[in-house]
């Protein structure tokens, strides 16, 4: 090889290292544009091969041809039909020279016609991967020219460089797609949609932005029964059918799971998202065929909007993700749309997470007592402890608002064991003072603290710390926690051992079986205030009430009624048998003053009421 074309390939080699998807075609462009001159030829092509659908494709030319006519015909040049110097391009292995000799006089014919050129000399080398050829680089010469061995070599090796190079790029791009692309339905993947998301949302950009979060409904329970193989067949059709139906008018991705992001490309309010997300909910309930069956899955849809340059990707898909959770919990099947309820609850459950640690360290926490009362004497026979949390904003906040969060972040262990030391270090100080010494002292417990390895123990420790007697404390363990596992009866079972009583709180709402109530552990039943609240009108709540009170009588168990409001519900509570007795009538919960005043009396005042 000639020095100076040693110096070219360099150059071109040099060159091509920066290239990538985006700079490639115009890059190549100079490249031909060099070389034409340094070939001294007139025209210069690079060509791709797509072998399976039989075509080569014009990559980059010089000079590049104006007023190209549609179709291009040197554009994407099918195999079958192509002119003979086409159709070389498909196989070529090796550099080949056409010159105006041995090209036919039909042929030179045809090319004349095409530029008005009568003599034209082609060289072409094929660009090879594998022993593929994956496309072709040529040079044009209107005119006869030989090509000496040396110049030949160099064509080689620069179209091994072109080949080079498109095998990168088809790599990189595969990459690229891999790492923003989900696996399973070729959508886009978490880190991808977030990043759109993110783009879509900044400063000065158009919105608002709307998200829709979608779920297939059960789908959890197909896998279960049908094998994890139909459940992924049954996201790989929804997939498909979220693709069909949205075209390029929104970017569709999977977070996970059967869970499936669309976010629209142009800014869109609340309510033709909601209504897109109606659209799309009829499209994805279609059926799926799964093992010679025909199986059906609802979906249900999270809707809701960001502003760009206030919101962040993260807060908008949290707050559809809100949306989703409302929809599952009104039973599937339906599209909720973020609102201010839901940022509020929101919002609380956010501050919750960050200040329930610090209430519980700090002492914000402070237990309330609500009596329990013999209907027959308004005598006091227990008081039950109710954690409140005296927040440094919000003000005094029920359990209701925190129990929750406090589980799902892992403090219910701690606040459960600050409620139960707390109420029995209260205990002990009533009984030094010796207000009431038969009085049973009532404490919730939460599902989380039942089922952790040391319960039983911590118990035993408090009881000892405050020489109380393991039966004064009764502890409430609510009805639905029984439904579940072993762990459970195993916990209770312990506490049990310990001489501690057990109650199963909120009866009727989880629908215990009467055989498995025989089984398990407890002494104490609380019916539901839901029954009682309306006892006087509904007469499907007294015959629950009614065989409640059966029931816990046939297995000797103590039965305790929730949410006495009137008078009248109190009397038939007395009738059915149940005398003992919680609710607003009798008594609200009251702090630890008011009940040791309580205490002390030993009853409620005006009772039985006239
Ligand atoms: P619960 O154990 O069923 O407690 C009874 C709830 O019903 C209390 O609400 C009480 O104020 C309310 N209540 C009592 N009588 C009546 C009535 O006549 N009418 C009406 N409408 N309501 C009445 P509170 O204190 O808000 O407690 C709510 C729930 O929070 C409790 O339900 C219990 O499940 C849970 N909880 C309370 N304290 C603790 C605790 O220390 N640990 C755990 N794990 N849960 C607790
Ligand atoms: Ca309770
Ligand atoms: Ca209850």
């Amino acid at each position: 090889m000639a020095p100076s074309l040693d110096l070219v390939v360099t150059a071109v080699a040099t060159q091509l290292m920066a290239a990538d998807t985006n700079t490639a075609a115009a890059l190549s462009q100079c490249i031909l544009h060099d070389l034409v001159a340094v070939f001294d030829v007139d025209a210069s092509f690079l060509r791709h091969n797509d072998h399976d659908a039989r075509v080569t494709k014009l990559v980059a030319e010089w000079p590049p041809r104006h007023d190209i006519p549609d179709p291009d015909p040197l554009g994407d040049v099918a195999f079958e039909n192509a002119d003979p110097v086409f159709a070389i391009l498909e196989h070529l292995t090796e550099p080949i020279v056409i010159r105006p000799d041995p090209i036919t006089e039909e042929y030179g014919d045809r090319v004349e016609r095409a530029n008005g050129i009568p003599v034209i000399s082609i060289t072409t080398a094929p660009l090879l991967a594998h022993g593929v050829t994956t496309g072709a680089l040529g040079f044009i010469k209107f005119d006869d020219r030989d090509w000496t061995t040396e110049e030949l070599n160099a064509v080689q090796a620069i179209a091994s460089m072109f080949a080079q190079l498109q095998g990168r790029l088809i790599a990189e791009d595969r990459l690229r797609f891999l790492a923003d692309h989900d696996d399973l339905t070729n959508l886009y993947n978490r880190r991808a949609l977030i990043g759109h998301l993110d783009g879509r949302l900044g400063a000065g950009q158009p919105g608002p932005v709307s998200v829709l979060l979608l779920d297939l409904d059960r789908l959890k329970t197909l896998n279960d029964y049908l094998g994890h193989g139909s459940g992924d067949k049954f996201i790989q059709v929804a997939a498909e059918r979220l693709r069909d139906s949205l075209g390029d008018s929104c970017v569709v991705g999977r977070l996970g799971g059967d869970e499936f992001v669309v976010i629209p490309v142009k800014p869109m309010d609340t309510d033709d998202a909601e209504t897109l997300a109606d659209r799309l909910r009829h499209e994805v309930n279609g059926g799926v065929a799964v093992g010679g069956e025909v199986i059906k899955r609802t979906v249900s849809i999270g809707v809701a909007t960001g502003a760009p340059g206030i919101d962040s990707a993260s807060e908008v898909i949290q707050r559809a993700d809100e949306a989703l959770l409302d929809a599952k919990k009104a039973g599937g099947d339906r599209i909720t749309v973020y609102s201010q309820e839901m940022f509020a609850r929101q919002s609380l459950r956010t501050d919750v997470e960050l200040h329930l640690q610090q209430g519980i360290e700090d002492d914000a926490l402070t237990l309330h007592y609500l009596p329990e009362v013999d209907l027959r004497t308004g005598q006091i026979l227990a008081v039950e402890a109710l954690v409140r949390w005296l927040h440094p904003t919000r003000g005094l906040l029920s359990p209701d608002a925190f129990i929750g969060v406090a589980e799902s972040i892992n403090l219910a262990g701690e606040l459960g064991r600050w409620v139960l030391r707390t109420a029995c270090a209260q205990w002990a100080e009533w009984r030094a003072e010796g207000v009431h010494p038969s009085l049973t002292l009532r404490v919730n417990v939460s599902p989380a603290q039942l089922v952790t390895a040391n319960f039983a123990d911590e118990v035993s420790h408090i009881l000892d710390e405050f020489l109380m007697p393991a039966p004064a404390l009764c502890l409430e363990i609510t009805e639905s926690v029984f439904q579940d596992v072993e762990v459970t009866r195993k916990g209770l079972l312990a506490v049990q051992d310990l001489g501690v009583k057990l109650a199963i709180d909120d009866f009727g709402t989880g629908y215990s079986s009467l055989a498995y109530l025989k089984s398990l552990p407890v002494d104490t039943i609380k019916i539901d205030k839901g029954f009682v609240l309306r006892l006087a009108e509904d007469e499907g709540d007294r015959a629950i009430v009614r065989s409640t009170i059966g029931l816990a009588e046939a297995f000797q168990l103590e039965v305790v009624a929730e949410g006495v409001e009137t008078t009248t519900a109190a009397d038939l509570l007395l009738q059915y048998g149940c005398h003992r007795a919680q609710g607003f009538l009798l008594s609200r919960p009251i702090d630890r003053v008011a009940a040791k005043a309580l205490l002390k009396h030993g009853r409620i005042d005006d009772w039985p009421p006239k």
